[in-house]
């Protein structure tokens, strides 16, 4: 992805800015026999799986995050930011440039399994195609269910952000995730610096009513404020005003990290399921659509 995002957008478009998983100085008093533990895990799950990082203590913390109160932590240099608009809208021109038809505000309401393929109804349309992949995110259990599979069920797990507001433009330069236990339902309220220069504080986790349901029962802005400031004691109540809600598909009501499932549901006619692709399915779009790509191949011949 970050190739593909270096040779195809413009530098406005990302930052190639790290991530720095922190224990705060707070941490101390309060929670380091949490965090450590946690923060030991994620190195172990690191090391397990090739990512190349650094350990850094307090100096090294605040050489690469110069505000930053924390006893140290990990930092890792290959993580990047980029504008999702920009690298989904560079996807589509180059799927367009391969005959890629798109039909948008084509909602899908009924599918008909065929011997040979399927009929696709949407948007008052009538489209047959031979193989279906369904990727419709939050609603993909329900266009399973259409497609005659029915055994999935999604819980909408709402995330929200505050902008951080008031403060120099570098305030924030690279990515601060506080350390999670492995069963956290995200990864935890962290610090975003996005193209454009806004700082995002977020997201939240919270499983809601309805997978439309962006601004019910909305957490308190203290919530926001004490993850904050567990990092950066400086920041105020006045330095946070709410920003945008985003909704997970999660695959459990307690809201466990589970894995993407990519599943052939049906041989003849195929129909390939990507059912809970939750954060980070950005980053892995291209590694999901090859390996989405290659299971279609194998059922199509
Ligand atoms: C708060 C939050 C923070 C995130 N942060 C990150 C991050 O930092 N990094 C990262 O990699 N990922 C992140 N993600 C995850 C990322 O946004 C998703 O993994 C990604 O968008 C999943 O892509 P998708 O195509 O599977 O689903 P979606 O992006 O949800 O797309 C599904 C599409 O299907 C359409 N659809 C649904 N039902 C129908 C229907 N019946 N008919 C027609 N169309 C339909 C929808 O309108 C939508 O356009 C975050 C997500 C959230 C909510």
């Amino acid at each position: 992805m970050r190739d593909y995002v270096e040779k195809n957008l413009s530098k406005e478009d990302y930052s190639n800015c790290g991530m720095l998983i922190a224990i705060s100085r707070r941490d101390l008093v309060d929670n380091l026999v949490h965090d450590l533990p946690d923060l030991i895990h994620m190195i172990r799950r690191g090391r397990s799986q090739g990512i190349s990082f650094r350990i850094v203590g307090p100096v090294g913390v605040n050489r690469i995050e110069p505000n930053i109160k924390a006893l140290g932590g990990i930092f890792i240099p290959e993580v990047s930011i980029v504008n999702p608009v920009s690298v989904t809208e560079s996807f589509s021109r180059e799927a367009m440039s391969r005959g890629v038809q798109f039909f948008l505000d084509h909602q899908v309401t009924g599918i008909n399994v065929r011997k040979d393929g399927y009929t696709v109804l949407a948007g008052g349309d009538e489209f047959s195609f031979r193989c279906l992949v369904n990727s419709a995110g939050l609603y993909s259990d329900e266009v399973s269910s259409m497609a005659g599979i029915s055994g999935y069920k999604i819980y909408p797990w709402r995330g929200e952000y505050y902008e951080l507001v008031g403060l120099p433009d570098d305030y924030v330069k690279t990515l601060v995730y506080p350390a999670v236990s492995k069963n956290s339902p995200g990864k935890g309220i962290h610090f975003r610096p996005s193209m454009g220069g806004k700082v995002l504080i977020g997201p939240s986790a919270k499983l809601v009513k309805s997978k439309d349901d962006y601004n019910c029962d909305r957490f308190p802005k203290e919530v926001f404020l004490r993850a904050a400031q567990k990092f950066f004691p400086c920041i105020e109540g006045e330095n946070l005003v709410p920003a945008y809600a985003g909704i997970r598909p999660k695959l459990s009501e307690n809201g466990l990290e589970e894995d993407f499932i990519i599943s052939l549901d049906r041989n003849q006619p195929p129909l390939l399921n990507l059912i809970a692709i939750e954060s980070p399915g950005l980053s892995s779009s291209m590694a999901i659509a090859e390996y989405a790509g290659n299971i279609l191949a194998e059922a199509m011949v």
